[in-house]
């Protein structure tokens, strides 16, 4: 069973696959948690590349392309693997997040960055995906609090961007969401962490139980 967290920066995506990964452990599952970019050391590297507030001059094809190389290595050398063994796998950002953040964010064309990553995962789709939606004002909110807490704001490359640009990538979320109904399952990530973890734990049962 493939399933991946999407949504904004600071919308709690990485919280809540912690808590859904310890209640299917403690049922008895076989679970890896993962996440994009990165779960492999070449899609690190990668990770870094892409993230480092050093590299400004990066072009938007160069985004998309170490994007999609990260998760080729990482769909092929863990996901894949994973998922013959039979385990669970819920990983951190997926495909939806290149159309939400490269598309609609950067304003590149759909079908591009569709048939970039098709060709990168070999087609691999999330059987379930739990869309975490925040406001912008609240997950910059959420980012300044986490990073000021080491005293300093730490943001990375793409974080840095201005307030436009994660609307739109909002909005490409939400846009995700309608279009796919069957897969989707949107989730207010205002409400408390509790509150989110039980609704998930209820869907993924009813899910496993099929
Ligand atoms: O750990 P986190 O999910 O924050 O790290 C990934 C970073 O990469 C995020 O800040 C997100 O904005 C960015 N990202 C992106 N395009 C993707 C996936 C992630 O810009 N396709
Ligand atoms: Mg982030």
């Amino acid at each position: 069973l493939f399933i991946t967290f999407e949504g904004p920066d600071g919308s709690g995506k990485t919280t809540q696959i912690q808590q859904l990964s310890k209640t299917l452990i403690n049922q008895g599952y076989d679970v890896v948690t993962t996440r994009e970019p990165g779960g492999t050391r070449i899609s690190d590297l990668i990770r870094n590349i892409l993230l480092s507030t050093e590299y400004q001059e990066m072009q938007d094809q160069t985004e998309v392309l170490l994007y999609a190389a990260s998760r080729a290595q990482h769909v092929h050398e863990i996901i894949i693997p994973a998922l013959k063994e039979n385990k669970i796998v819920l990983c951190d950002r997926y495909i939806d997040a290149s159309m939400a953040y490269q598309s609609v964010g950067l304003g590149i064309n759909q079908k591009t960055i569709k048939d970039i990553n098709h060709f990168a995962s070999s087609g691999l789709q999330p059987e379930r995906t739990y869309m975490m939606d925040v406001s912008v004002k609240e997950s910059q909110n959420r980012l300044l609090q986490r990073t000021s807490k080491q005293g300093e704001i730490i943001l990375d490359r793409i974080e840095q961007k201005a307030h436009d640009y994660h609307k739109k990538v909002r909005e490409g979320f939400l846009e995700i969401a309608k279009k796919n109904p069957q897969r989707v399952c949107l989730i207010n990530a205002n409400q408390p962490v509790d509150i989110i973890s039980e609704e998930i734990v209820k869907d993924i049962t009813s899910i496993l139980a099929d």
